[in-house]
């Protein structure tokens, strides 16, 4: 995994004969008080290594823009106007990466939450993916094509064991921080690349102590086995994370620590 070009929006790489965009659609703010330990309560202190903004945990959110050069696939969409107006950005960080949101084929969702899947709707209430043929969810999510989702309903494929969606990415299922949890593993001559949806919210804290959940987890228990599984899965040789909520752009090695695991960030 190669770093080439960046910009404020956007951060490109090299992943043997494919591309990877890095797309930044913002961020969002969260309070300390949903993390919670192993007896489900929220922490009593944030320990001291964890940055707050404001007294908030500032979450970046990201989507991962992944091709050939014949094919492309789009893992999640950012937030559009649906959410926080800190939110909104992947459209601009598109034209900044010089994409065309009229090459998407396939979206590639990791979950049902709206800073995942809102940004198929553009701020004008147009698809913002005017080329779209397929939309892949974990089945247990695609409930979510309702209302303002509703006009994309009769593309969604509904995820309900490991599936190719090209020759070079596969979706897993991941249940825990929802029942679709859903990652995807993209397969190049230079290993593999996990997307992982939101295995990890607060990355200066859960690779160390990666048994730390998060409010918002479905189920606290399963989310911190899978999150455990794709950690183990991460540390073998060529294997690098992207990640919706590590810092932008959110592509990383991860290795062991002396406590836990550590990403070192590829940039
Ligand atoms: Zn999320």
């Amino acid at each position: 995994m190669r770093f080439r070009s960046g910009g404020r929006l956007h951060a490109r790489f090299e992943f043997g004969e494919l591309h990877v965009v890095s797309l930044r659609d913002g961020y969002v703010d969260m309070p300390p008080t949903r993390l919670r330990g192993e007896n489900g309560r929220a922490l009593d202190e944030v320990p001291s290594g964890v940055p707050l903004a404001d007294g908030n945990l500032r979450l970046s959110v990201n989507a991962f823009f992944i091709g050939d050069g014949t094919r492309s696939v789009l893992v999640d969409t950012g937030a559009s106007n649906a959410y926080h107006d800190t939110m909104g950005s992947i459209y601009d960080a598109f034209d900044e990466a010089g994409l065309d949101r009229g090459e998407v084929t396939d979206v590639a969702i990791t979950h049902r939450h709206v800073d995942h899947v809102g940004g198929l709707i553009a701020p004008d209430g147009s698809e913002a993916f005017p080329s779209l043929e397929r939309v892949w969810i974990g089945a247990g999510d695609a409930s979510v094509f309702t209302d303002r989702l509703e006009p994309l309903r009769d593309r969604v494929v509904p995820i309900t064991g490991p599936a190719a969606i090209t020759d070079w990415v596969t979706a897993v299922p991941t249940p825990g921080h929802t029942p679709g949890h859903t990652i995807y593993d993209v397969r190049s001559n230079a290993g593999h690349l996990l997307v992982w949806g939101d295995t990890v919210h607060v990355p200066s804290l859960q690779f160390e102590q990666p048994w730390v959940t998060w409010e918002f987890d479905g189920d606290q228990s399963q989310a911190r086995l899978a999150r455990a599984a794709l950690l183990e899965q991460l540390v073998q040789p060529g294997y690098f994370v992207a990640g919706a909520h590590l810092d932008s752009p959110g592509i990383a090695r991860v290795t062991r620590a002396v406590a836990g695991y550590q990403a070192q960030p590829i940039s």
